[in-house]
């Protein structure tokens, strides 16, 4: 069966999956049929450039999808066996437990992990936190534990139960949003925003949107109205921005804190939407520019740790701040519909993100650094972090990483493709993916086969169901001026570096559409005029020799501090007039884990020199030393392969001439 939408202009095709409906009045309700078409913005709000497809139309394939069963095989598919908060005594599962925000955020990274990986031991746990809520959702429209009267923890499984409904149609969903959006307009006068929600409420606005978006019930916009008024005014600490370098502990408060700064990355742009203010649309784009100016790294994320922490590369970024920052990206290229904003996203997931696991994904980092040369036990120059918090383990420093880190690989795969407003496609992140979805009413499957970003070469095959016309849009990379992109072997022209092409035509099952990039490695310019080194999106660290030490067995996993074996106080001799000259470019077989040392198919070979001056200080790679450096040493060659594999690394450089 199909249906036929029309919204906004827009008109989109619906078509049901889900098993026909049985005429049993005993059983409970059957669910709708899963729509695999996106949802547009309802008047009054305004259009996104761009509209999310809904959760299980895109799945990852190739590397991603091992990146996935990495991550199900690993804590994100076992974390409930174990560790208490998110186990069965869980105030989310009824027990006396954790009531606050980690079963949501355990709940909010699994239901994309096991409905795109179709994996029925995560559904079937996903199921057993979304049913408990919904079925214990109380009279007067309240979710969760009794005890807990914060409003952030409920925004976290709002997200949750939107993405839940997309994957499976469930009925229930939406009248429980709805009456729980009734009890809060009741209430939220007398049980105001506090704290981190006050700081959080973008994240709201996101679920109220998107029930809108479906019902239509214009008291749900009045009630955004409500709790835009009283949430944390980030537009206007951006217009007389504070935080312009490493913020003092003395200082460090919930406006510099690095998680809200990253979840509030989106607030303006979302706001906009119902507000309908250009200033508010703005507002995330000069938030995240100005985090870049004063904290940015080169591996796409900003210093916080767990505060505003300045430019210099030995400061750590928390777990938390990269996914929140990646979901904060996502949800600003579908409003923005903005290829340099979809650029950020893949520098985030192809470098940020993969270095804060180990390899198995069984531990991770409260903090890692761009220059990481030691992890271990020990005080570090942080904001305000503890002593572990650079350690591979289970919950280093503080729990939140720990349950909010498995929405990082699922949310991104669910975004690497979109639906655009003038009925098409776009592909806002190259990555191995397939998508099946409906276009013009004509179900569509799209498969890209790619080892990108290890490789050059994107195989795109489109296979509608019967011949039909729409548009396709991809990224050109910024990362070459030589793209080649074909369409059944036929040259495209007028790409421009850094800009989305759109290819409209009619597509026939079969047609092929190949992007190649010959990437040159490229230099940028870091911290005290240091360099840093990318190949494409992949930004290279010095393969520095690591020692696993196992620490503490915790539960199914452990802590674990890493050694370097090999001297990492290097800097690089670059030609200035012919930067390329400097490296080689190896390339092999990727290995299960490409962002590992021995399983990353692409390397790097340049020449050094040791700088016998740097030294450890206060556990880290000492003072970054001010660019060019000049020392006489013998050079050596050296191996530097992605920041991701890179778990000890050096990645700011100081720049040596002889
Ligand atoms: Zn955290």
């Amino acid at each position: 069966m199909s249906d036929v939408r029309s919204l906004a202009g827009l008109v989109f095709a619906a078509i049901a999956i889900a098993a026909s409906a049985q005429a049993d009045t005993t059983q409970p309700q059957p669910n709708p049929p899963r729509s695999l078409s996106p949802v547009p913005n309802r008047a009054p709000l305004l259009p996104d450039a761009f509209y999310s497809l809904p959760l299980g139309a895109v799945k990852p394939v190739g590397w991603l999808k091992n990146e996935l069963k990495i991550q199900a095989a690993g804590l994100s598919g076992h974390l409930d066996e174990f560790w208490p908060d998110v186990g069965s005594n869980s105030a989310w599962l009824g027990g006396t437990g954790e009531a606050w925000e980690r079963g949501p955020y355990y709940l909010d990274g699994l239901v994309p992990l096991a409905y795109e990986l179709d994996d029925p031991v995560l559904i079937e746990k996903v199921r057993k936190w979304v049913n408990f809520t919904l079925d214990h959702q109380r009279p007067d429209g309240a979710i969760g534990p009794e005890k807990n009267t914060d409003w952030w923890p409920d925004m976290i499984m709002l997200k949750a139960l939107t993405q839940y409904q997309e994957a499976t149609g469930d009925a229930r969903v939406v009248p429980a949003l709805e009456k729980f959006f009734a009890y809060q307009a009741a209430t939220l006068a007398a049980n105001p925003l506090q704290k981190w929600a006050q700081y959080r409420w973008g994240d709201e606005l996101l679920s109220i949107i998107w029930l809108y978006n479906r019902d239509g019930d214009s008291k749900l916009l009045d009630l955004a109205r409500q709790i835009a008024g009283q949430g944390f005014d980030w537009k206007a600490l951006y217009a007389n921005f504070p935080f312009t370098g490493k913020v003092a502990k003395k200082d460090a408060d919930l406006r510099s804190h690095g998680v809200n700064n990253a979840m509030a990355i989106k607030t303006g742009a979302v706001w906009s939407v119902i507000s309908g203010n250009p200033a508010d649309r703005d507002a995330s784009r000069q938030m995240l520019d100005t985090l870049n100016r004063y904290h940015g790294l080169p591996n796409g994320t900003f210093a916080a740790d767990e505060h505003l922490a300045g430019r210099d590369p030995d400061q750590g970024t928390e777990l938390c701040a990269i996914v929140e920052e990646m979901f904060s990206i996502e949800t600003l290229t579908r409003i923005y519909g903005d290829s340099h904003i979809a650029g950020r996203l893949e520098r985030l997931a192809y470098n940020a993100l993969p270095a804060v696991f180990s390899k198995d994904m069984w531990a991770h980092q409260y903090d890692e650094q761009p220059n990481q040369v030691l992890v271990s036990k020990a005080p570090r120059d942080w904001t305000t972090n503890g002593d572990d918090s650079n350690l591979f383990g289970l919950e280093p420093n503080y729990g939140c990483c720990t349950a909010n880190m498995h929405q990082g690989w699922p949310k991104f795969t669910a975004s690497t493709w979109m639906a655009t407003a003038d009925k098409g496609l776009v592909a806002v992140v190259l990555a191995p993916t397939e998508v099946n979805t409906v276009v013009n009413d004509v179900p569509v499957r799209i498969v890209e086969e790619t080892e990108y970003p290890f490789a050059e070469n994107v195989t795109i095959r489109v296979e509608p169901a019967r011949p039909v016309a729409f548009p396709i849009t991809l990224p050109v990379s910024p990362y070459t001026s030589e793209t080649v992109i074909r369409v059944n072997g036929a040259a495209q022209r007028n790409l421009a570096s850094g800009q989305f092409y759109r290819i409209a035509r009619e597509w026939t099952a079969g047609d092929v559409i190949q992007i190649k990039m010959p990437f040159p490695v490229m230099v940028g310019t870091g911290y005290r005029s240091s360099v840093y080194v990318t190949l494409g999106p992949l930004l290279f660290s010095l393969d520095i020799g690591e020692r696993w030490k196992k620490l503490e067995r915790k539960g199914e996993t452990a802590d674990w501090e890493v050694d370097p074996t090999t001297p990492w106080n290097y800097g690089l001799i670059i030609h200035p007039a012919d930067p390329q000259s400097a490296f080689t470019i190896n390339r092999g077989q990727m290995g299960n884990q490409p962002f590992s040392p021995e399983g990353t198919p692409v390397s790097l070979t340049a020449k050094g020199v040791r700088i016998r001056s740097w030294k450890l200080v206060d556990n880290s790679a000492g003072p970054l030393p001010q660019s060019p450096v000049k020392e006489s040493g013998g050079a050596e060659t050296l191996k530097l392969i992605p920041y991701g594999a890179a778990k000890l690394r050096i990645t700011e450089f100081p720049e040596i001439i002889r």
